[in-house]
């Protein structure tokens, strides 16, 4: 694939340098770096951020506050300006071709080839299974004090314990934004005696007994006694579940990640470039380090999507050098 002055590089029927597959924070900002790299890239996207349910992204400097569909909207265009392709689709299974390249299979029945793969789809919220928090999930079903943390200062606050010392945690963390705080031991068993000393030390009551479900306008919290403690938000505790299904074919499974001794999700292993064990796919976002925030996700893609080229470079050179080779001892 040879790029002319002034051209991306071009895309020979249904085969491209890069194929991006999701494209929210991490694919987008990966996709951005290899369109103005001049390569032919192609995103595809399910449509499903994991913020999706938010009305806004917090904590990205320079766009504070904007909707996702708004940030994402705009990543897509820019990419688009540069030469680039982003269209709607799920990808159903990654392939290896037998000349090294990968051929992405889609769920409506279409096939890409593609030199390089950036995986970028990220994670899903495995939410506790209680009437009420599904609905609610984003805007007073909370995960994250840096993502809503300001909105809900000075609030009732509640967190949902399924796991003690993770609710520790969780108690302790956004104590920082309200001094209304209640614990909700649920399913979780009993603070011990230094736990409870803690929670003491930041005025965060506990209340004991099974929680059945969520109502009312914000998170009214119903225990199985009946009673009903009306909180603005609660806060759970929702493992994070890598969304990497389609690349099983090609040995590549999520491995367990662990907070202490509590596995909180699971996520695909790559180096920091994103480069995976599977030469020439690469991993970025949520999909390789669940925990980080957009603008980190943003700037993983950008990584990735840097040593993608940079690893191409080094192929073409490869052949470059094995080509005037062979044209010297030709002639
Ligand atoms: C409720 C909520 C609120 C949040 N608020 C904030 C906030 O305010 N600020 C902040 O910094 N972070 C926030 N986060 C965290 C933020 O969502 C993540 O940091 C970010 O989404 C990670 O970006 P990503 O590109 O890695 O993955 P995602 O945003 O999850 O994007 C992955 C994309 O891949 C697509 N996809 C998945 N599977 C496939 C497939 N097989 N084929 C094609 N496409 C596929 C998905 O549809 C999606 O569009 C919030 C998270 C949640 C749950």
């Amino acid at each position: 694939m040879e790029t002319s002055a002034g051209t991306n590089s071009e895309r020979a029927g249904n085969r491209y340098d890069v194929v991006v597959i999701g494209g929210a924070a991490a694919g987008l900002s990966g996709a951005l770096a290899l369109a103005r790299a001049r390569r032919s890239v192609l995103v595809v996207d399910a449509g499903q951020p994991r913020n999706a349910p938010a009305a806004h992204i917090h904590n990205y400097l320079g766009r504070e506050g904007a909707a996702p569909a708004e940030l994402y909207g705009s990543g897509a265009d820019e990419v688009r300006s540069y030469g680039g392709t982003v269209q709607s689709g799920r990808v159903s299974t990654v392939a290896r071709e037998a000349d090294g390249s990968f051929r992405v299979h889609l769920a409506d029945g279409g096939q890409v080839l593609a030199r390089r793969v950036l995986a970028a789809t990220g994670v899903r919220d495995i939410l506790p299974d209680l009437p009420g928090i599904q609905e609610r999930w984003g805007r007073s079903v909370l995960h994250c004090p840096y993502c809503h943390g300001w909105e809900i200062r000075d609030k009732a606050v509640g967190i949902l314990a399924t796991d003690l010392g993770m609710a520790m945690h969780q108690a302790l963390l956004w104590r920082q934004w309200s001094a209304d705080v209640v614990l909700f031991l649920h399913t979780a068993g009993t603070p011990d005696a230094a736990q409870a000393e803690q929670l003491a030390a930041r005025g965060i009551r506990t209340v004991t007994g099974e929680v059945t479900g969520l109502e009312g306008d914000g998170a009214g919290v119903r225990l199985a006694s009946g009673a009903l403690v009306n909180r603005d938000a609660l806060v759970v505790f929702a493992p994070l579940e890598a969304r990497a299904g389609y690349l099983a074919e090609l040995g590549v499974l999520p491995v367990d990640q662990y907070m202490g001794e509590v596995v909180f999700g699971t996520a695909i292993p790559a180096g920091p470039t994103g480069a995976t064990a599977v030469p020439g796919l690469y991993a970025a976002g949520n999909l390789t380090a669940p925990t980080t925030q957009v603008m980190a996700a943003a700037a993983a893609g950008l990584m990735a999507g840097a040593a993608i080229n940079g690893d191409l470079i080094a192929e073409e050179t490869a052949l470059g050098v094995t080509a005037l080779a062979g044209a010297a001892q030709n002639s």
